[in-house]
């Protein structure tokens, strides 16, 4: 196709498939359908890697052509980051019509290549010579049983490799891994414009998992606390670890944590005191007293904390959970 039609009109084939194929699967209502989208989409995949890797090579200088295919691969892998950070924040599974948007922008994104491509040059096609022609067949092609087997060996390996990322992948990592929808979020912040200047904001977060090189803490605090505000974290894997050798209950010992770590969200440093919450460790009489629910802030602490918050006027406490069973 790339030698008889031209690699940029093979190329927009490709991606009008792709587009046809992706942005049909909204309107699936059979497997059958699906099966079918899926081949036509498959089928602009398939067209699409060499006549694009063609049209690079004709449109560039030999000198030029590193940075050209280094460019490709990384726009490529830094598509795939985009796209799998825009689906995770598009795509939820309480509202069936965020998928629908998600391949609607995923075909908009093939036609947009397509028009992107009426601006790019045609390339000049090589001369195909008679003599060209002749060695150029695909039954020269099916004689040669190397090049026969090293297809197969591709094909063999891709289906039990590289497809399994798309199968097992996703199950495992709901499953096993525990990462959820709620896993999947970014936070833009503009203090100057949603509150005024100074404005106090603090977040906490509950990580499944401790952040490597966190010690043996059950969370942390990051961010210029008690001026501006900042993030804690507490990490649910050491809090349950916790709880199962000192035989508490874990929902208990997370809510004390989590005080702990709002604790040096709202007090002065260093926010640590030798009794209550704010102990640095807690010892067996702290957790006879977190048994009992009666280990506290001290009274200063209170008091402290109160001004905190009452004394500036903005408070704004985020929960995100990263997938709690
Ligand atoms: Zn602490």
């Amino acid at each position: 196709m790339v030698d008889r039609i031209g690699p940029r009109t093979t190329l927009m084939a490709s991606l009008a498939l792709l587009a046809a194929g992706y942005g049909g699967f909204p309107f699936v209502r059979h497997p059958w359908q699906a099966l079918v989208l899926a081949a036509i989409a498959g089928a602009g995949n398939g067209g699409f890697a060499p006549s694009h890797s063609s049209l690079l090579a004709a449109l560039t200088s030999r000198e030029q052509r590193t940075a050209a295919y280094a460019l490709q691969r990384a726009t490529d892998n830094l598509g795939f980051g985009v796209g799998g950070l825009a689906g995770g924040l598009i795509a939820t599974t309480r509202v069936p019509e965020s998928f629908t948007l998600l391949f609607a922008l995923d075909a908009g994104t093939f036609i947009a290549f397509i028009a992107l491509l009426a601006f790019v040059p045609k390339p000049t096609a090589p001369a195909i010579t008679a003599a060209i022609r002749a060695t150029g067949r695909y039954a020269t092609v099916l004689r040669d049983r190397a090049f026969l087997w090293l297809l197969v060996v591709v094909a063999v390996l891709v289906a039990a490799a590289y497809a399994q990322i798309s199968t097992v992948l996703p199950p495992f990592v709901k499953e096993h891994a525990s990462v959820s929808e709620a896993g999947i979020g970014v936070t833009w912040m503009d203090p100057a414009a949603v509150e005024p200047a100074g404005a106090f904001a603090i977040q906490l977060l509950i990580r499944t998992r401790a952040i490597n090189g966190s010690g043996s803490v059950m969370g942390t605090t990051i961010g210029d606390a008690h001026e501006t505000g900042g993030s804690a974290f507490v990490y649910y894997d050491r809090v349950l670890q916790s709880a199962h050798e000192r035989e508490q209950d874990a929902a208990r010992l997370l809510a004390y944590a989590i005080a702990h770590e709002m604790g040096h969200l709202l007090l002065p440093p260093p926010a640590h005191s030798p009794s209550g919450i704010m102990r640095p460790e807690w010892d067996g009489d702290d957790l006879r007293h977190i048994a009992s629910g009666s280990l506290q802030f001290t009274a200063v602490q209170v008091n402290a904390i109160r001004a905190k918050v009452s004394g500036c006027c903005a408070a704004a406490v985020a929960g995100t959970s990263a997938g709690l069973p």
